[in-house]
């Protein structure tokens, strides 16, 4: 019995979220987020199980962008940040990448590049955000400057992107005033709009425009921070597998693990299973985090390991044995509530999921 760790990730499930998305957005185009390697899910296994029924792909940089076209992706692909440094901008003409144009020091280095191939741009339009972006009375002498750029190097129809901040929070007054600023910023010019992240597209209807940008809702989890159910059915597309390696039966009063911070109330099975925070799972997920056994549930106690965790195995009729399986989340639990458990989201349970967890494709098509 080899130690195990590993993700599933079933394809067929991000081809689902992927209807979803499509269905509620209907009349948008799709740019797919696949930015930091899929969510953590694999970058091009996940480009391939959805690129024929998307309309554009986003990622984070040239790496991930290069990545795709050297697999064999001729889609439309948008970096998300546009160039880090100018050398970048004859690069992704060549290769035909999208550029998200947010500084001023962007716009003088398309100014001074030398392209094979006219650039495709978007503006990013801060509505609110303050990340990155220009600010909407910055935006028509941006768009004057990008347009005035001869054909060959840029393309004039120029899109225009803006980031919404509050979307996650059905009852944030922050997501109509971004919408309206940003339809108020844009309405000069022309061109494709897009605004909607996860939450834009399955919570605010009036933020679709053109293009939306769905990302974790394409790995089935809820973007929205509330605790209410999903109206949508998502699917987790991964799952976070081990094995119980032990079972052990302890007193009362008996501790459990690094500080021995937790105490058996009564005499009572744990299991040892094959997971630590040295393969993504939170150090910080409290006692009671659930777990499934086998098909059971059962709950966290005591501290993460490395390579190990302790589960609480009373309530269960028939005890586990070495060897059978343990799900850290994925369809049950959902990967919200162990996000939740450990402060944090979802999105960085997915993101930090280590590559020494082997990723096993589960692709029915
Ligand atoms: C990551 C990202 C998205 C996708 O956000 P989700 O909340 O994962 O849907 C969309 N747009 C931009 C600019 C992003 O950086």
């Amino acid at each position: 019995m080899s130690r195990e760790a590993c993700a599933l990730i079933d394809l067929d499930a991000v081809r689902d979220n992927l209807r979803v998305a499509r269905a509620v957005a209907a009349r948008s185009r799709v740019m797919a987020v696949i930015k930091s390697d899929g969510y953590g899910h694999g970058l091009v296994r996940v480009a391939q199980a959805i690129g024929e029924d998307v309309d554009a792909f986003a990622v984070t940089d040239l790496d991930e962008a290069l990545a795709l076209r050297r697999a064999g992706f001729n889609q439309r692909i948008v970096l998300l940040q546009g160039p880090f440094e100018a050398a970048e901008i004859p690069l992704a003409a060549a290769e035909q990448l999208e550029l998200v144009i947010h500084s001023a020091w962007q716009i003088e280095a398309i100014e001074q590049a030398q392209v094979s191939a006219a650039l495709q741009l978007w503006l990013k339009v801060d509505t609110g955000m303050h990340r990155l972006g220009f600010q909407a009375d910055e935006v028509a002498a941006a768009w004057r400057r990008l347009t005035a750029i001869p054909a060959h190097t840029v393309n004039p129809e120029i899109g225009f992107m803006t980031h919404l901040a509050c979307a996650d929070d059905r009852d944030d007054t922050m997501t109509d005033r971004q919408i309206e600023a940003f339809e108020e910023a844009c309405k000069d010019f022309g061109g494709p709009l897009s605004a909607a992240n996860s939450a834009g597209l399955l919570g605010w209807l009036e933020s679709h425009f053109d293009w939306v940008r769905p990302g974790i809702m394409l790995y089935g989890v809820s973007p929205f921070s509330d605790r209410q159910p999903l109206d949508f059915p998502l699917r987790p597309a991964m799952t976070l597998r081990g094995r119980i390696i032990a079972v052990k039966h302890l007193g009362a009063g008996q501790k459990v693990g690094y500080g021995a911070t937790w105490s058996c109330p009564e005499d009572m099975p744990i299991g040892i299973v094959s997971i630590g925070y040295g393969d993504g799972y939170p150090r910080h997920a409290m006692h009671g985090t659930p777990v499934d056994v086998a098909g059971r549930r059962a709950s966290l106690v005591g501290r993460i390991s490395m390579d190990m965790l302790a589960v609480d195995l009373r309530g269960m009729v028939t005890l586990p044995a070495p060897g059978d399986p343990v799900t850290l989340w994925g369809e049950q639990p959902r990967p919200e509530s162990v996000a939740d458990s450990a402060g944090t989201i979802a999105y960085e349970l997915f993101c930090r999921t280590p590559s020494r967890v082997r990723r096993v494709y589960l692709d029915d098509q």
